[in-house]
């Protein structure tokens, strides 16, 4: 499904080293820049730029909701988000190893003023009960709980995919308890392919999504909010508050059009190479749990390298990994890996962990 041939996926003189740090190092490929040479443009903090205007509608309908709002990192896409659904000084649950409380440098404390209180870390595997007995009332004596964020695909748990049943016993426990339902989506696209569930069965059960064009869809950068009409309308107030009015926009927009068109069903060829990546490693006892999308994490407790060591000898064999903990590695596969950076990347990780 790949739109690009294997030649085109690196801009000429770039080095042949397999970089499975993050799906985010991706380069636009020839047929994104052309169509990013060829946007129509305008200054869309006054809404006028045609090719924003065409994203955000397009992404809205996928998703069965309103209106959308494109903005410039998933992290700005969550934080307006949560705000939008979690007034100031009342409480956001989400999961301990959660993107929102993990990589965003405090923002939703910061910026938010919204205070989070965290589930131990399940990744895909969500206990819906477990989140329910969490949420506190409102009273005058209480943080009361507002929302609740869940992760699709979840990053630190290594790409992992909730499944489309806890996610609605969630929405049933959220409707119960009168609280908001947020989705950090950064790679929902991938839960979608992996599980084969429509985006707008996943979109009709959230108030707010955050979803990323710039991860395994390959866009150079940018993310969309969606929602109602009204939460959008007082998100695109909060988005220029966070400094993230962007003019022509449309440049970008015009690289999330076409990812969105073009790099969605070949997420399984990312998927596929995953698991043939855990696979050739497996024998050395070092897959953490299963691999349902295009994360590879490595716990390396019990091998002979720690995460640095393993990435470093890594690294002198041109396989760039990342290191997520002391003994924790992820391998991400992406548009930029073809399957012979795959030969190449088991044949050096391999060749480390027999020492
Ligand atoms: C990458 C990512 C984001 C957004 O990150 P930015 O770098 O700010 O675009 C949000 N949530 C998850 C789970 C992610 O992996």
């Amino acid at each position: 499904m790949a739109d690009a041939p294997a030649t085109d996926a690196a801009p000429a003189g770039a080095s042949t080293t397999v970089d499975l740090r993050s799906d985010t190092v991706t380069r636009p490929t020839p047929g994104m820049r052309q169509a990013i040479v060829d946007a129509e443009l305008g200054d869309d903090v006054y809404g006028e730029d045609p090719s924003v205007n065409a994203l955000e509608a397009e992404v809205a309908a996928l998703f069965g909701h309103e209106a959308a709002l494109f903005t410039p990192t998933g992290s700005m896409a969550n934080q307006i988000a949560l705000q939008l659904v979690t007034p100031r000084a009342s409480e956001l649950l989400c999961d301990a190893d959660a993107h929102v409380v993990t990589y965003e440098v405090g923002a939703a404390a910061a910026l938010g003023g919204i205070s989070t209180r965290t589930w131990p870390a399940t990744g895909g595997d969500l206990d819906p009960e477990l989140v329910a007995a969490m949420i506190r009332p409102r009273a005058p004596y209480v943080v009361g709980t507002e929302a609740i964020a869940v992760e699709q695909t979840h990053n630190r748990a290594g790409g992992g995919v909730i499944p489309l049943a806890t996610l609605e016993r969630l929405r049933r426990i959220a409707d119960e308890a009168e609280v908001a339902l947020h989705c950090d989506g950064a790679r929902i696209w991938n839960a979608h392919v992996a599980d084969g569930v429509p985006l707008a069965s996943y979109g009709r059960l959230f108030e707010t999504l955050s979803v990323c064009l710039s991860k395994g869809l390959g866009a150079p950068a940018g993310s969309l909010v969606v929602g109602s009409a009204e939460r959008i309308a007082a998100g695109r107030l909060i988005r220029k508050r966070l400094g993230g009015g962007m003019r022509q926009a449309g440049l970008l927009a015009a690289a999330g059009r076409y990812a969105i068109a073009h790099h969605v069903p070949r997420l399984a060829d990312d998927h596929a190479r995953a698991a043939r990546l855990a696979d050739a490693l497996a024998p050395f006892g070092v897959v953490s749990g299963s691999v349902r999308t295009n994360m590879v994490v490595l716990d390396l407790t019990g091998a002979p390298h720690d995460a640095p060591a393993l990435a470093a000898a890594a690294s002198d064999g041109g396989v760039l990994v990342s290191v997520l903990g002391a003994r924790l590695v992820r391998l991400v596969t992406h548009l930029d890996v073809d399957d012979a950076a795959i030969d190449r990347a088991i044949e050096v990780l391999v060749s480390v962990l027999k020492g």
